[in-house]
């Protein structure tokens, strides 16, 4: 069997400090699963500018001169992560037999790749990347990160332990990807939604050896939250039951009042009048927020605007 062609999808945004240091690694471990037949001569690795303001596309554009392996594509401005992503993998999609995505940072371990590939070659047209040790991650990064697979899982999204983006999906799978047309792309929970056979390479994740994180607390928070609100209609849910609760005390408040009316107590009091108030007009408010952000992504939705612009490609 022929060794199969693989790109490679690297996410770039602000990653001036890395970006070579990166290129290095790659480079040198391409070549050697190149020369040990692992992966076709013609595997590529596919540069993904996601509307950088720093220097990184100048460095994505020498890395093109210098080396015809490297396809450079700058978006023509930030449209994050999940969608530079994408954009590598859908311009590239009838030139490979299957491929890879991994962060600019090299933070998943690279030698992972070898075990991908084997497992492709056994058939998984799917193998997830999953972090075994995070000790390189701070106490708070981890206990976040672990806690909000721990969530989506409870609510009801396919996710995959510990698996973020680096994965290998094979042409076929990335066909089928899309169809999904969503614009609020959460790949974590839909490449699972895809099916076919799957599989897992376990790896440790080291730690960003130059460089800050793109994603800062807010930034994380709001990735969370959107993967939570694209798959699951369970806070929508959580609603309801506060809402069936609250009807229930409102209730049990009525025939207090009637009661006291019977028997004579009828001095109003401020707090039986303000207390059931508050709460009522605050649980009110929380219920149509909630509501309103599902609103929203169905407004998102609806204008079908595309995930991505391509600006420029170089070494196409
Ligand atoms: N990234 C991107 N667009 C963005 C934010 C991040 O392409 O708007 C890329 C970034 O360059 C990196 C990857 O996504 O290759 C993951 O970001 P980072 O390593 O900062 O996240 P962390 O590992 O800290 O979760
Ligand atoms: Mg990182």
């Amino acid at each position: 069997m022929n060794p199969t062609r693989l790109l490679l999808v690297i996410p770039c945004y602000n990653e001036e400090s890395i970006l070579y240091l990166t290129y290095s690694k790659l480079n040198s471990y391409y070549n050697s699963i190149k020369k040990q037949g692992l992966i076709a001569q013609n595997s590529r690795i596919c540069l993904v500018n996601d509307g950088s303001r720093d220097k990184t596309w100048d460095i994505i554009e020498e890395l093109c001169e210098r080396d015809a392996d490297i396809i450079g594509v700058s978006l023509s401005r930030n449209f994050g992560h999940q969608s530079a992503i994408m954009a590598g993998l859908e311009h590239n999609i009838d030139d490979f037999d299957c491929f890879i995505t991994i962060d600019a940072d090299l933070q998943d371990d690279i030698n992972a790749i070898t075990g991908m590939i084997e497992k492709h070659g056994q058939g998984a047209m799917v193998v997830y990347g999953v972090r075994g040790d995070r000790s390189s991650d701070s106490w708070f990064k981890r206990f976040s990160a672990e806690g909000f697979y721990i969530l989506m899982q409870k609510m009801g999204v396919p996710v995959i332990f510990n698996h973020a983006d680096f994965r290998l999906m094979d042409r076929r799978v990335l066909k089928e990807l899309g169809n999904f047309k969503e614009i609020n792309l959460f790949l974590r929970g839909i490449v699972p939604l895809v099916g076919f056979r799957n599989d897992k390479v376990v790896y440790n994740r080291l730690e960003r050896e130059a460089g800050e994180t793109k994603y800062p607390l807010s930034k994380m928070l709001l990735f969370a939250w959107n993967g939570i609100t694209s798959f699951s209609t369970f806070p929508m849910r959580l609603v309801l039951y506060f809402g069936l609760f609250n009807f229930l005390v409102a209730m049990a408040i009525v025939v207090y009042i009637l009661f006291s009316y019977l028997v004579g107590y009828t001095v109003p009091g401020w707090t039986s009048t303000m207390l059931p108030l508050t709460f009522f007009s605050g649980s009110n408010m929380m219920a149509l927020g909630l509501i309103g952000e599902y609103i929203g992504k169905i407004y998102e939705e609806v204008k079908g605007r595309p995930r991505y612009i391509i600006e420029k490609i170089v070494n196409e």
